[in-house]
């Protein structure tokens, strides 16, 4: 059975569904720097502005608040002089769906901006008993076209900025009373954890380094000890392949990384995952030897979706560990999660455990990921938006006459 919850009943400890300010610039997602500069800008003065930016940013990265009257320890005329310039409400929750294995899955719907239509975006949060992992969205839809992944069907909508990186977590905080004094949903299980949300995972809609300035931003600001604290062992980026980027995401954003390999030859991989023809297997595996910072303890992780009589052989297996000796690795196992119109079928649990058992004995343990939330279509790959690209005459108001081909 599945609950979808009407969130302004939820038995949750706060909403934050109103819709927000489009006129106003938003704080969410700027660096300190650039909070100070923006105060700068409303005058606040010069010798202020390394004190009152670092207010800013813990009450809102640190505690999670929406708006400014809340923020006590700034005089009463500055606040009010910030919510007529600035906005740091969040973006409104479209809908909260709860599995019956307590997985969570919002959508979110993004306001317009700079002249980009607005769009719907999909965050899932998966409780385990000692952990919970957020599953969080880089981009609206995603311009590579995996044959086996319902984000591959929808065409890129749009790049998320660094705050609406980062406005999933903080909606997910919300949601969960993660933030300091917060009271947890009683409606479904949250891990025995100090936190509701200690994992954060890029593995939603989009290609992270396809959008790397903005992720790199955003992870930075969610990694920040004085703000929301998240461990950058603990945040986990996972990518097709863009090698080029790859070395770039170690050195200057610093989290895990997962690769979703998928295929051990070059000719099914370069029909699974197209970005193979660009960047085949081979600079792909040199690449993760290359990681800045990994080692034993900080391994890749090697993502590897079952497929019934696609990429599920012993041979396959043998072959997978073989091309990962030498790189400090973990591997994952995904039974493939269908979606309407897929021709792919999750392999056999037979095929899968014979597998696994090739991978465990060559030293890698626990390989086989539970599929979580299937039920409110919320597992790996499943995530797929209404959202349009919308033709920029559509956004400008004019009626499309004579614009075919627009
Ligand atoms: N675009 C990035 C991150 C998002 S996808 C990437 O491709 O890595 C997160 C993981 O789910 C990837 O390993 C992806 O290949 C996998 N995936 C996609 N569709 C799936 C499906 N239908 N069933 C199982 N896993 C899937
Ligand atoms: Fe995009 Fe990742 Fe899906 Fe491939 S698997 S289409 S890169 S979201």
């Amino acid at each position: 059975m599945t609950t979808a919850l009407d969130i302004a009943h939820a038995n949750a400890p706060r909403i934050d569904a109103a819709p927000q300010a489009e006129h106003l610039p938003g704080l969410v997602g700027l660096t300190r720097a650039e909070i100070a500069e923006k105060l700068a800008g409303i005058g606040v003065p010069e010798r202020q502005l390394r004190m009152r930016s670092g207010q800013l940013w813990r009450w809102i990265y640190g505690r999670g608040i929406t708006d400014f009257t809340e923020m006590t320890d700034v005089a009463k005329e500055l606040r009010a002089t910030l919510a007529e310039h600035f906005d740091i409400a969040r973006p409104q929750i479209i809908a909260e769906q709860v599995s019956v294995d307590g997985t969570r899955k919002w959508l979110i719907r993004l306001p317009a901006r700079d002249g980009q239509a607005p769009a719907d975006v999909e965050t899932v949060y998966i409780p385990e008993h000692d952990r919970g992992t957020l599953c969080i969205s880089s981009q609206v839809g995603c311009t590579l076209t995996c044959t086996f992944c319902h984000t591959g069907t929808q065409k890129l909508v749009r790049n998320l900025t660094a705050g609406e990186i980062l406005a999933q977590i903080m909606i997910a905080r919300d949601r969960l009373g993660d933030w300091p004094g917060g009271i947890r949903p009683t409606d479904a299980p949250v891990p025995d954890a100090e936190r509701a949300i200690s994992n954060v995972v890029l593995m939603g809609m989009g290609e992270p380094l396809y959008n790397f300035d903005h992720v790199k931003q955003a992870m930075l600001i969610a990694s920040d000890g004085e703000g929301l604290s998240l461990s950058k062992r603990r945040i986990t980026l996972s990518t097709s392949g863009v090698v080029p980027m790859i070395e770039r995401a170690g050195a200057e954003i610093g989290v895990m990384l997962a690769i979703s390999l998928h295929a051990v030859r070059d000719e099914l991989r370069n029909e699974l995952v197209p970005l193979n023809r660009k960047y085949p297997l081979k600079d792909l595996l040199d690449a993760c030897r290359n990681y800045p910072g990994v080692s034993n303890a900080r391994r890749i992780t090697f993502e590897y979706v079952m497929l019934k009589g696609v990429n599920d052989t012993v041979s396959d297996a043998k072959e997978l560990v073989r091309l990962l000796k030498g790189i400090p690795a973990k591997i994952n196992l995904i039974p493939f999660n269908p979606w309407p119109g897929t021709a792919y079928a999750c392999s056999d649990w037979d095929t899968i455990e014979a597998f696994a058992d090739i991978v465990n004995r060559a030293g890698y343990a626990s390989p086989v990921r539970t599929p979580r939330g299937r039920d409110i279509m919320a597992a790996c790959g499943q995530l797929k938006s209404a959202s349009e690209r919308i033709p920029a005459w559509k956004l400008r108001g004019e009626t499309g006459h004579g614009h075919a081909g627009a």
